[in-house]
């Protein structure tokens, strides 16, 4: 049988909170695994891609998916072992302090510390609940926007009627042919100011009405005409449409907590109760981000990052209790020196 490969530290979750600690773990010379849900790292970020992220310091307006990117790429300058497509199921603890961390698949992945980065939990798109909706996903039925210009010149309708909805039928206005929104109730439940947006704009709301059967065209392969109705099915319309957008919210998994034969102390039924220094209930257990409750506490991506470093300066003294619970400040670790030159060869050879 292969003998356990135990890791430093094992990170679940790939948002922000577990790109940066993952870095951070290598400049803490940390052999770290990061181990992520969906195929693709990022976390929540990839809810609003081309979404402009404004509050990071140090960083002009970015879109999110340019974030992921260059978080993604921070995330690897140490080489860690990342896993994805992998469900953390629970997270155990042996008598002399290993943790396991158990997987749906049934592998499982063996550190001295874990940092918990797991955000608000899978967060998975609520799906149109109607019969064959889900081979359209592959063509017209969008439940994120991820490229603006797909929509340009098209008919879009949009169904929802919170912030998501109301954003994007307000920003596909101005470069789609034309935007519909439909919406089940009859009160939108976005910003004032969005909605009075949109009301001002051409944007054909129909409220009170959900989708009630999707068209498809001649080959099958796309919708082409989408019919709407009030609950009572007595008014119908029917719209030719080019792309449709649901946005009906997010429905989250989050039973890898309760899961765990491990005493984590909760602070709410989506926040795990811990402190400034990322310390949970549990020793050796650390968090970050979302998941993470604490006086003080920055709920912004730029808070994840702060909770990152100092989960994973704290996850270092726990594990080697003589170490420093600080880094080295980059500009002066040595570990980035060969680095360094490289960067500066190529910013010469490109003047
Ligand atoms: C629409 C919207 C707009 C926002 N805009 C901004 C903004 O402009 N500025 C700002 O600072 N913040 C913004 N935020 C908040 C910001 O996105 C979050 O604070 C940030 O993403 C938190 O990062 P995180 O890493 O803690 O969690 P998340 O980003 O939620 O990442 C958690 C990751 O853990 C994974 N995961 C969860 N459970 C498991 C499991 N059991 N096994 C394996 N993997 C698991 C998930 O799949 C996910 O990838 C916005 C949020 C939303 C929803």
């Amino acid at each position: 049988m292969k003998p356990k490969e135990i890791f430093d530290v094992s990170i679940i979750g790939g948002g922000p909170a577990g790109l940066f600690s993952t870095f951070y773990s290598g400049c803490r010379e940390m052999k770290v695994k990061l181990i992520e849900y969906h195929s693709v790292l990022g976390g929540k970020l990839n809810v609003y891609p081309e979404k402009l992220v404004w509050d990071v310091g140090g960083v002009v307006p970015t879109p999110a998916h340019q974030l992921v990117d260059h978080l993604v790429r921070q995330a690897n300058t140490f080489q860690p072992e990342i896993v994805l497509d992998t469900k953390v199921t629970s997270i155990s603890k042996d008598e002399v302090g290993i943790f396991t961390v158990h997987t749906q698949t049934g592998e499982e992945h063996y550190s001295k510390a874990v940092i918990l980065a797991v955000g608000g939990g899978i967060l998975q798109p609520t799906r149109l609940d109607i019969e064959g909706a889900e081979r359209f996903e592959v063509t017209n039925l969008h439940y994120t926007v991820k490229s603006l210009a797909q929509f340009k010149g098209k008919r879009v309708l949009i169904s929802g009627g919170g912030n998501s909805a109301i954003d994007w039928a307000n920003e596909l206005e101005t470069i789609a042919a034309k935007v519909y929104l439909t919406y089940r109730k009859d009160l939108l439940k976005g910003h004032e100011a969005e909605i009075a947006k949109l009301q001002k704009s051409s944007v054909q709301c129909y409220l009170n009405t959900k989708i009630e059967k999707l068209i498809a065209s001649p080959n099958h392969e796309t919708i082409q005409q989408v019919v709407l109705s009030d609950e009572n099915l007595t008014e119908t319309h029917s719209i030719d449409v080019d792309e449709v957008i649901i946005n009906h919210g997010f429905e989250r998994e989050r039973e890898l907590v309760e899961n765990s034969p491990i005493p984590i102390e909760m602070a709410s039924p989506r926040t795990v109760a811990g402190n400034s220094k990322g310390e949970t209930s549990v020793a050796g257990l650390f968090a970050a981000g979302d998941i993470l409750e604490h006086d003080g506490k920055l709920r912004l991506i730029a808070g994840a990052f702060t909770d990152g470093a100092t989960a994973v300066n704290h996850a270092k003294s726990y594990i080697e209790p003589d170490a420093s619970n600080r880094g080295i400040v980059s500009t002066h670790n040595e570990m980035f020196k060969v680095k360094n030159k490289e960067i500066f060869r190529t910013m010469q050879s490109n003047k």
